[in-house]
């Protein structure tokens, strides 16, 4: 048993955890300590959410609840998931905890309001007109947020990367060197902010593996040699072309109302969630007739993939909706064309056959064979993982 460092370097495909590791200092010297498995598949819907609290949990969005980053109605500026509360099944911290463990996380989605995590500053995505620190007291450590505002605040400007990274390294360097909490959960979404913004492969995309590579080096230059460390990436990214707005489909048939901040349901309530890679139609009370109007016509519509398959509505948390369907290479599916359009150049949400979109996670601790390379298996793998290092029940 030994203290647990998790650190998710969000949206790192797993070749680009290689080529990383051959070109950055801390990311080559923490590699050759550590046992990586690549080629990992990620958990569908491959969002940042679902995948973080599967993580936490070891299960399906279908079993932990959280299926989706957001509200599923589609609006200009969605909610986001942010209560620990929206997670159905037994977490890490909540396992550490009861084991009488002492837990940090910093940005990790889904921690919001939990009793289990005694230093927590989570992630809060805040719409326009709210404040960011109002709402992380109210759903984080009171003190402790402020204390890190009042050291580290200078650091960040809003929500711009790579300084929101390097905010969150600062804060969970403090609390590691301070309170050496037995489990610390870290979420840095710098590489994720900028590949959205850029295709794969631009030299744009550097400044995010060197910012991974700093705050990587930072993090385990206050941890002693004793404390497990797992990195992982929760999924890839794929190039976007086209940004599709399926919902403007349903307004076409009159079945859903468009205002500027976004849709109004129509008489009966139908809409589709949309998740980048992937979409998922909400019947309300339509028609069986007219739901299969709906899915001839999202089927003949541009940049359309294929229906999701049954396994897929089932473990995504929706085998309650009549399909979901992908979008082709190139294209996604979201909410709201207006400025996306012309900044969206990655996303993710796929289905986990799409080539390039595997992941990765490294394991550095006793047990763990240093430099070793291993392949397979999913992401689901890493609770059971955490659990041994930190010796508590799943
Ligand atoms: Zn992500």
């Amino acid at each position: 048993m030994s203290k647990l460092l998790i650190v998710s370097f969000d949206a790192v495909a797993s070749s680009e955890w290689e080529s990383m590791s051959a070109r950055y200092a801390n990311i080559a010297a923490f590699s050759r300590t550590a046992s990586a498995t690549l080629g990992v598949q990620s958990v569908f819907p491959s969002n940042t959410y679902p995948v973080h609290c599967s993580v936490a949990t070891g299960v399906h969005p279908c079993d932990h609840g959280v299926s989706s980053n957001t509200r599923p109605f589609p609006t200009r500026y969605p909610r986001w998931i942010t209560d620990a509360s929206a997670i159905h099944t037994r977490t890490l911290w909540q396992a550490a905890s009861e084991a009488g463990l002492t837990v940090a996380a910093v940005l990790w989605p889904c921690t919001g309001g939990s009793p289990h995590i005694r230093w927590n500053i989570p992630e809060i995505h805040i719409r326009p007109g709210e404040s960011q620190i109002a709402a992380n007291l109210r759903s984080g450590s009171k003190l402790l947020q402020t204390r890190m505002i009042l050291r580290y605040g200078k650091l960040r400007s809003g929500v711009a990367q790579p300084a929101l990274d390097r905010f969150v390294t600062a804060c969970s360097a403090d609390i590691l060197r301070r309170n050496h909490p037995d489990l610390t959960l870290v979420h840095l979404s710098c590489y994720d902010a900028l590949r959205h913004k850029n295709p794969g492969g631009s030299s744009q995309l550097d400044e995010a593996y060197a910012s991974l590579d700093e705050n990587l080096g930072a993090l385990l230059s206050v941890i002693d040699n004793d404390t497990a460390v797992i990195i992982f990436s929760d999924h890839a990214q794929l190039d976007v072309h086209t940004v599709l707005t399926p919902n403007d489909l349903l307004v076409s048939m009159n079945l859903l109302n468009a205002d500027a901040a976004g849709y109004t349901p129509g008489a009966h309530h139908c809409y589709i969630e949309c998740c980048g890679g992937s979409a998922f139609f909400h019947p309300g009370s339509l028609t069986r007739t007219n739901t299969t109007s709906v899915l001839e016509a999202i089927a003949a519509s541009e940049g359309f993939n294929r229906l999701l398959t049954d396994d897929e509505m089932h473990v995504s948390g929706h085998s309650d909706l009549p399909f979901g369907f992908s979008a082709k290479p190139g294209y996604c599916y979201n909410n709201m064309k207006s400025d996306s359009e012309s900044v969206l150049k990655g996303n993710h949400g796929y289905p986990l056959d799409a080539a390039g979109y595997d992941v990765f996670y490294a394991v550095r601790g006793a047990g763990f064979t240093p430099g070793e390379t291993k392949r397979g298996g999913s992401l689901l793998d890493i609770a059971p993982l955490a659990r041994g290092i930190l010796g508590v029940r799943a």
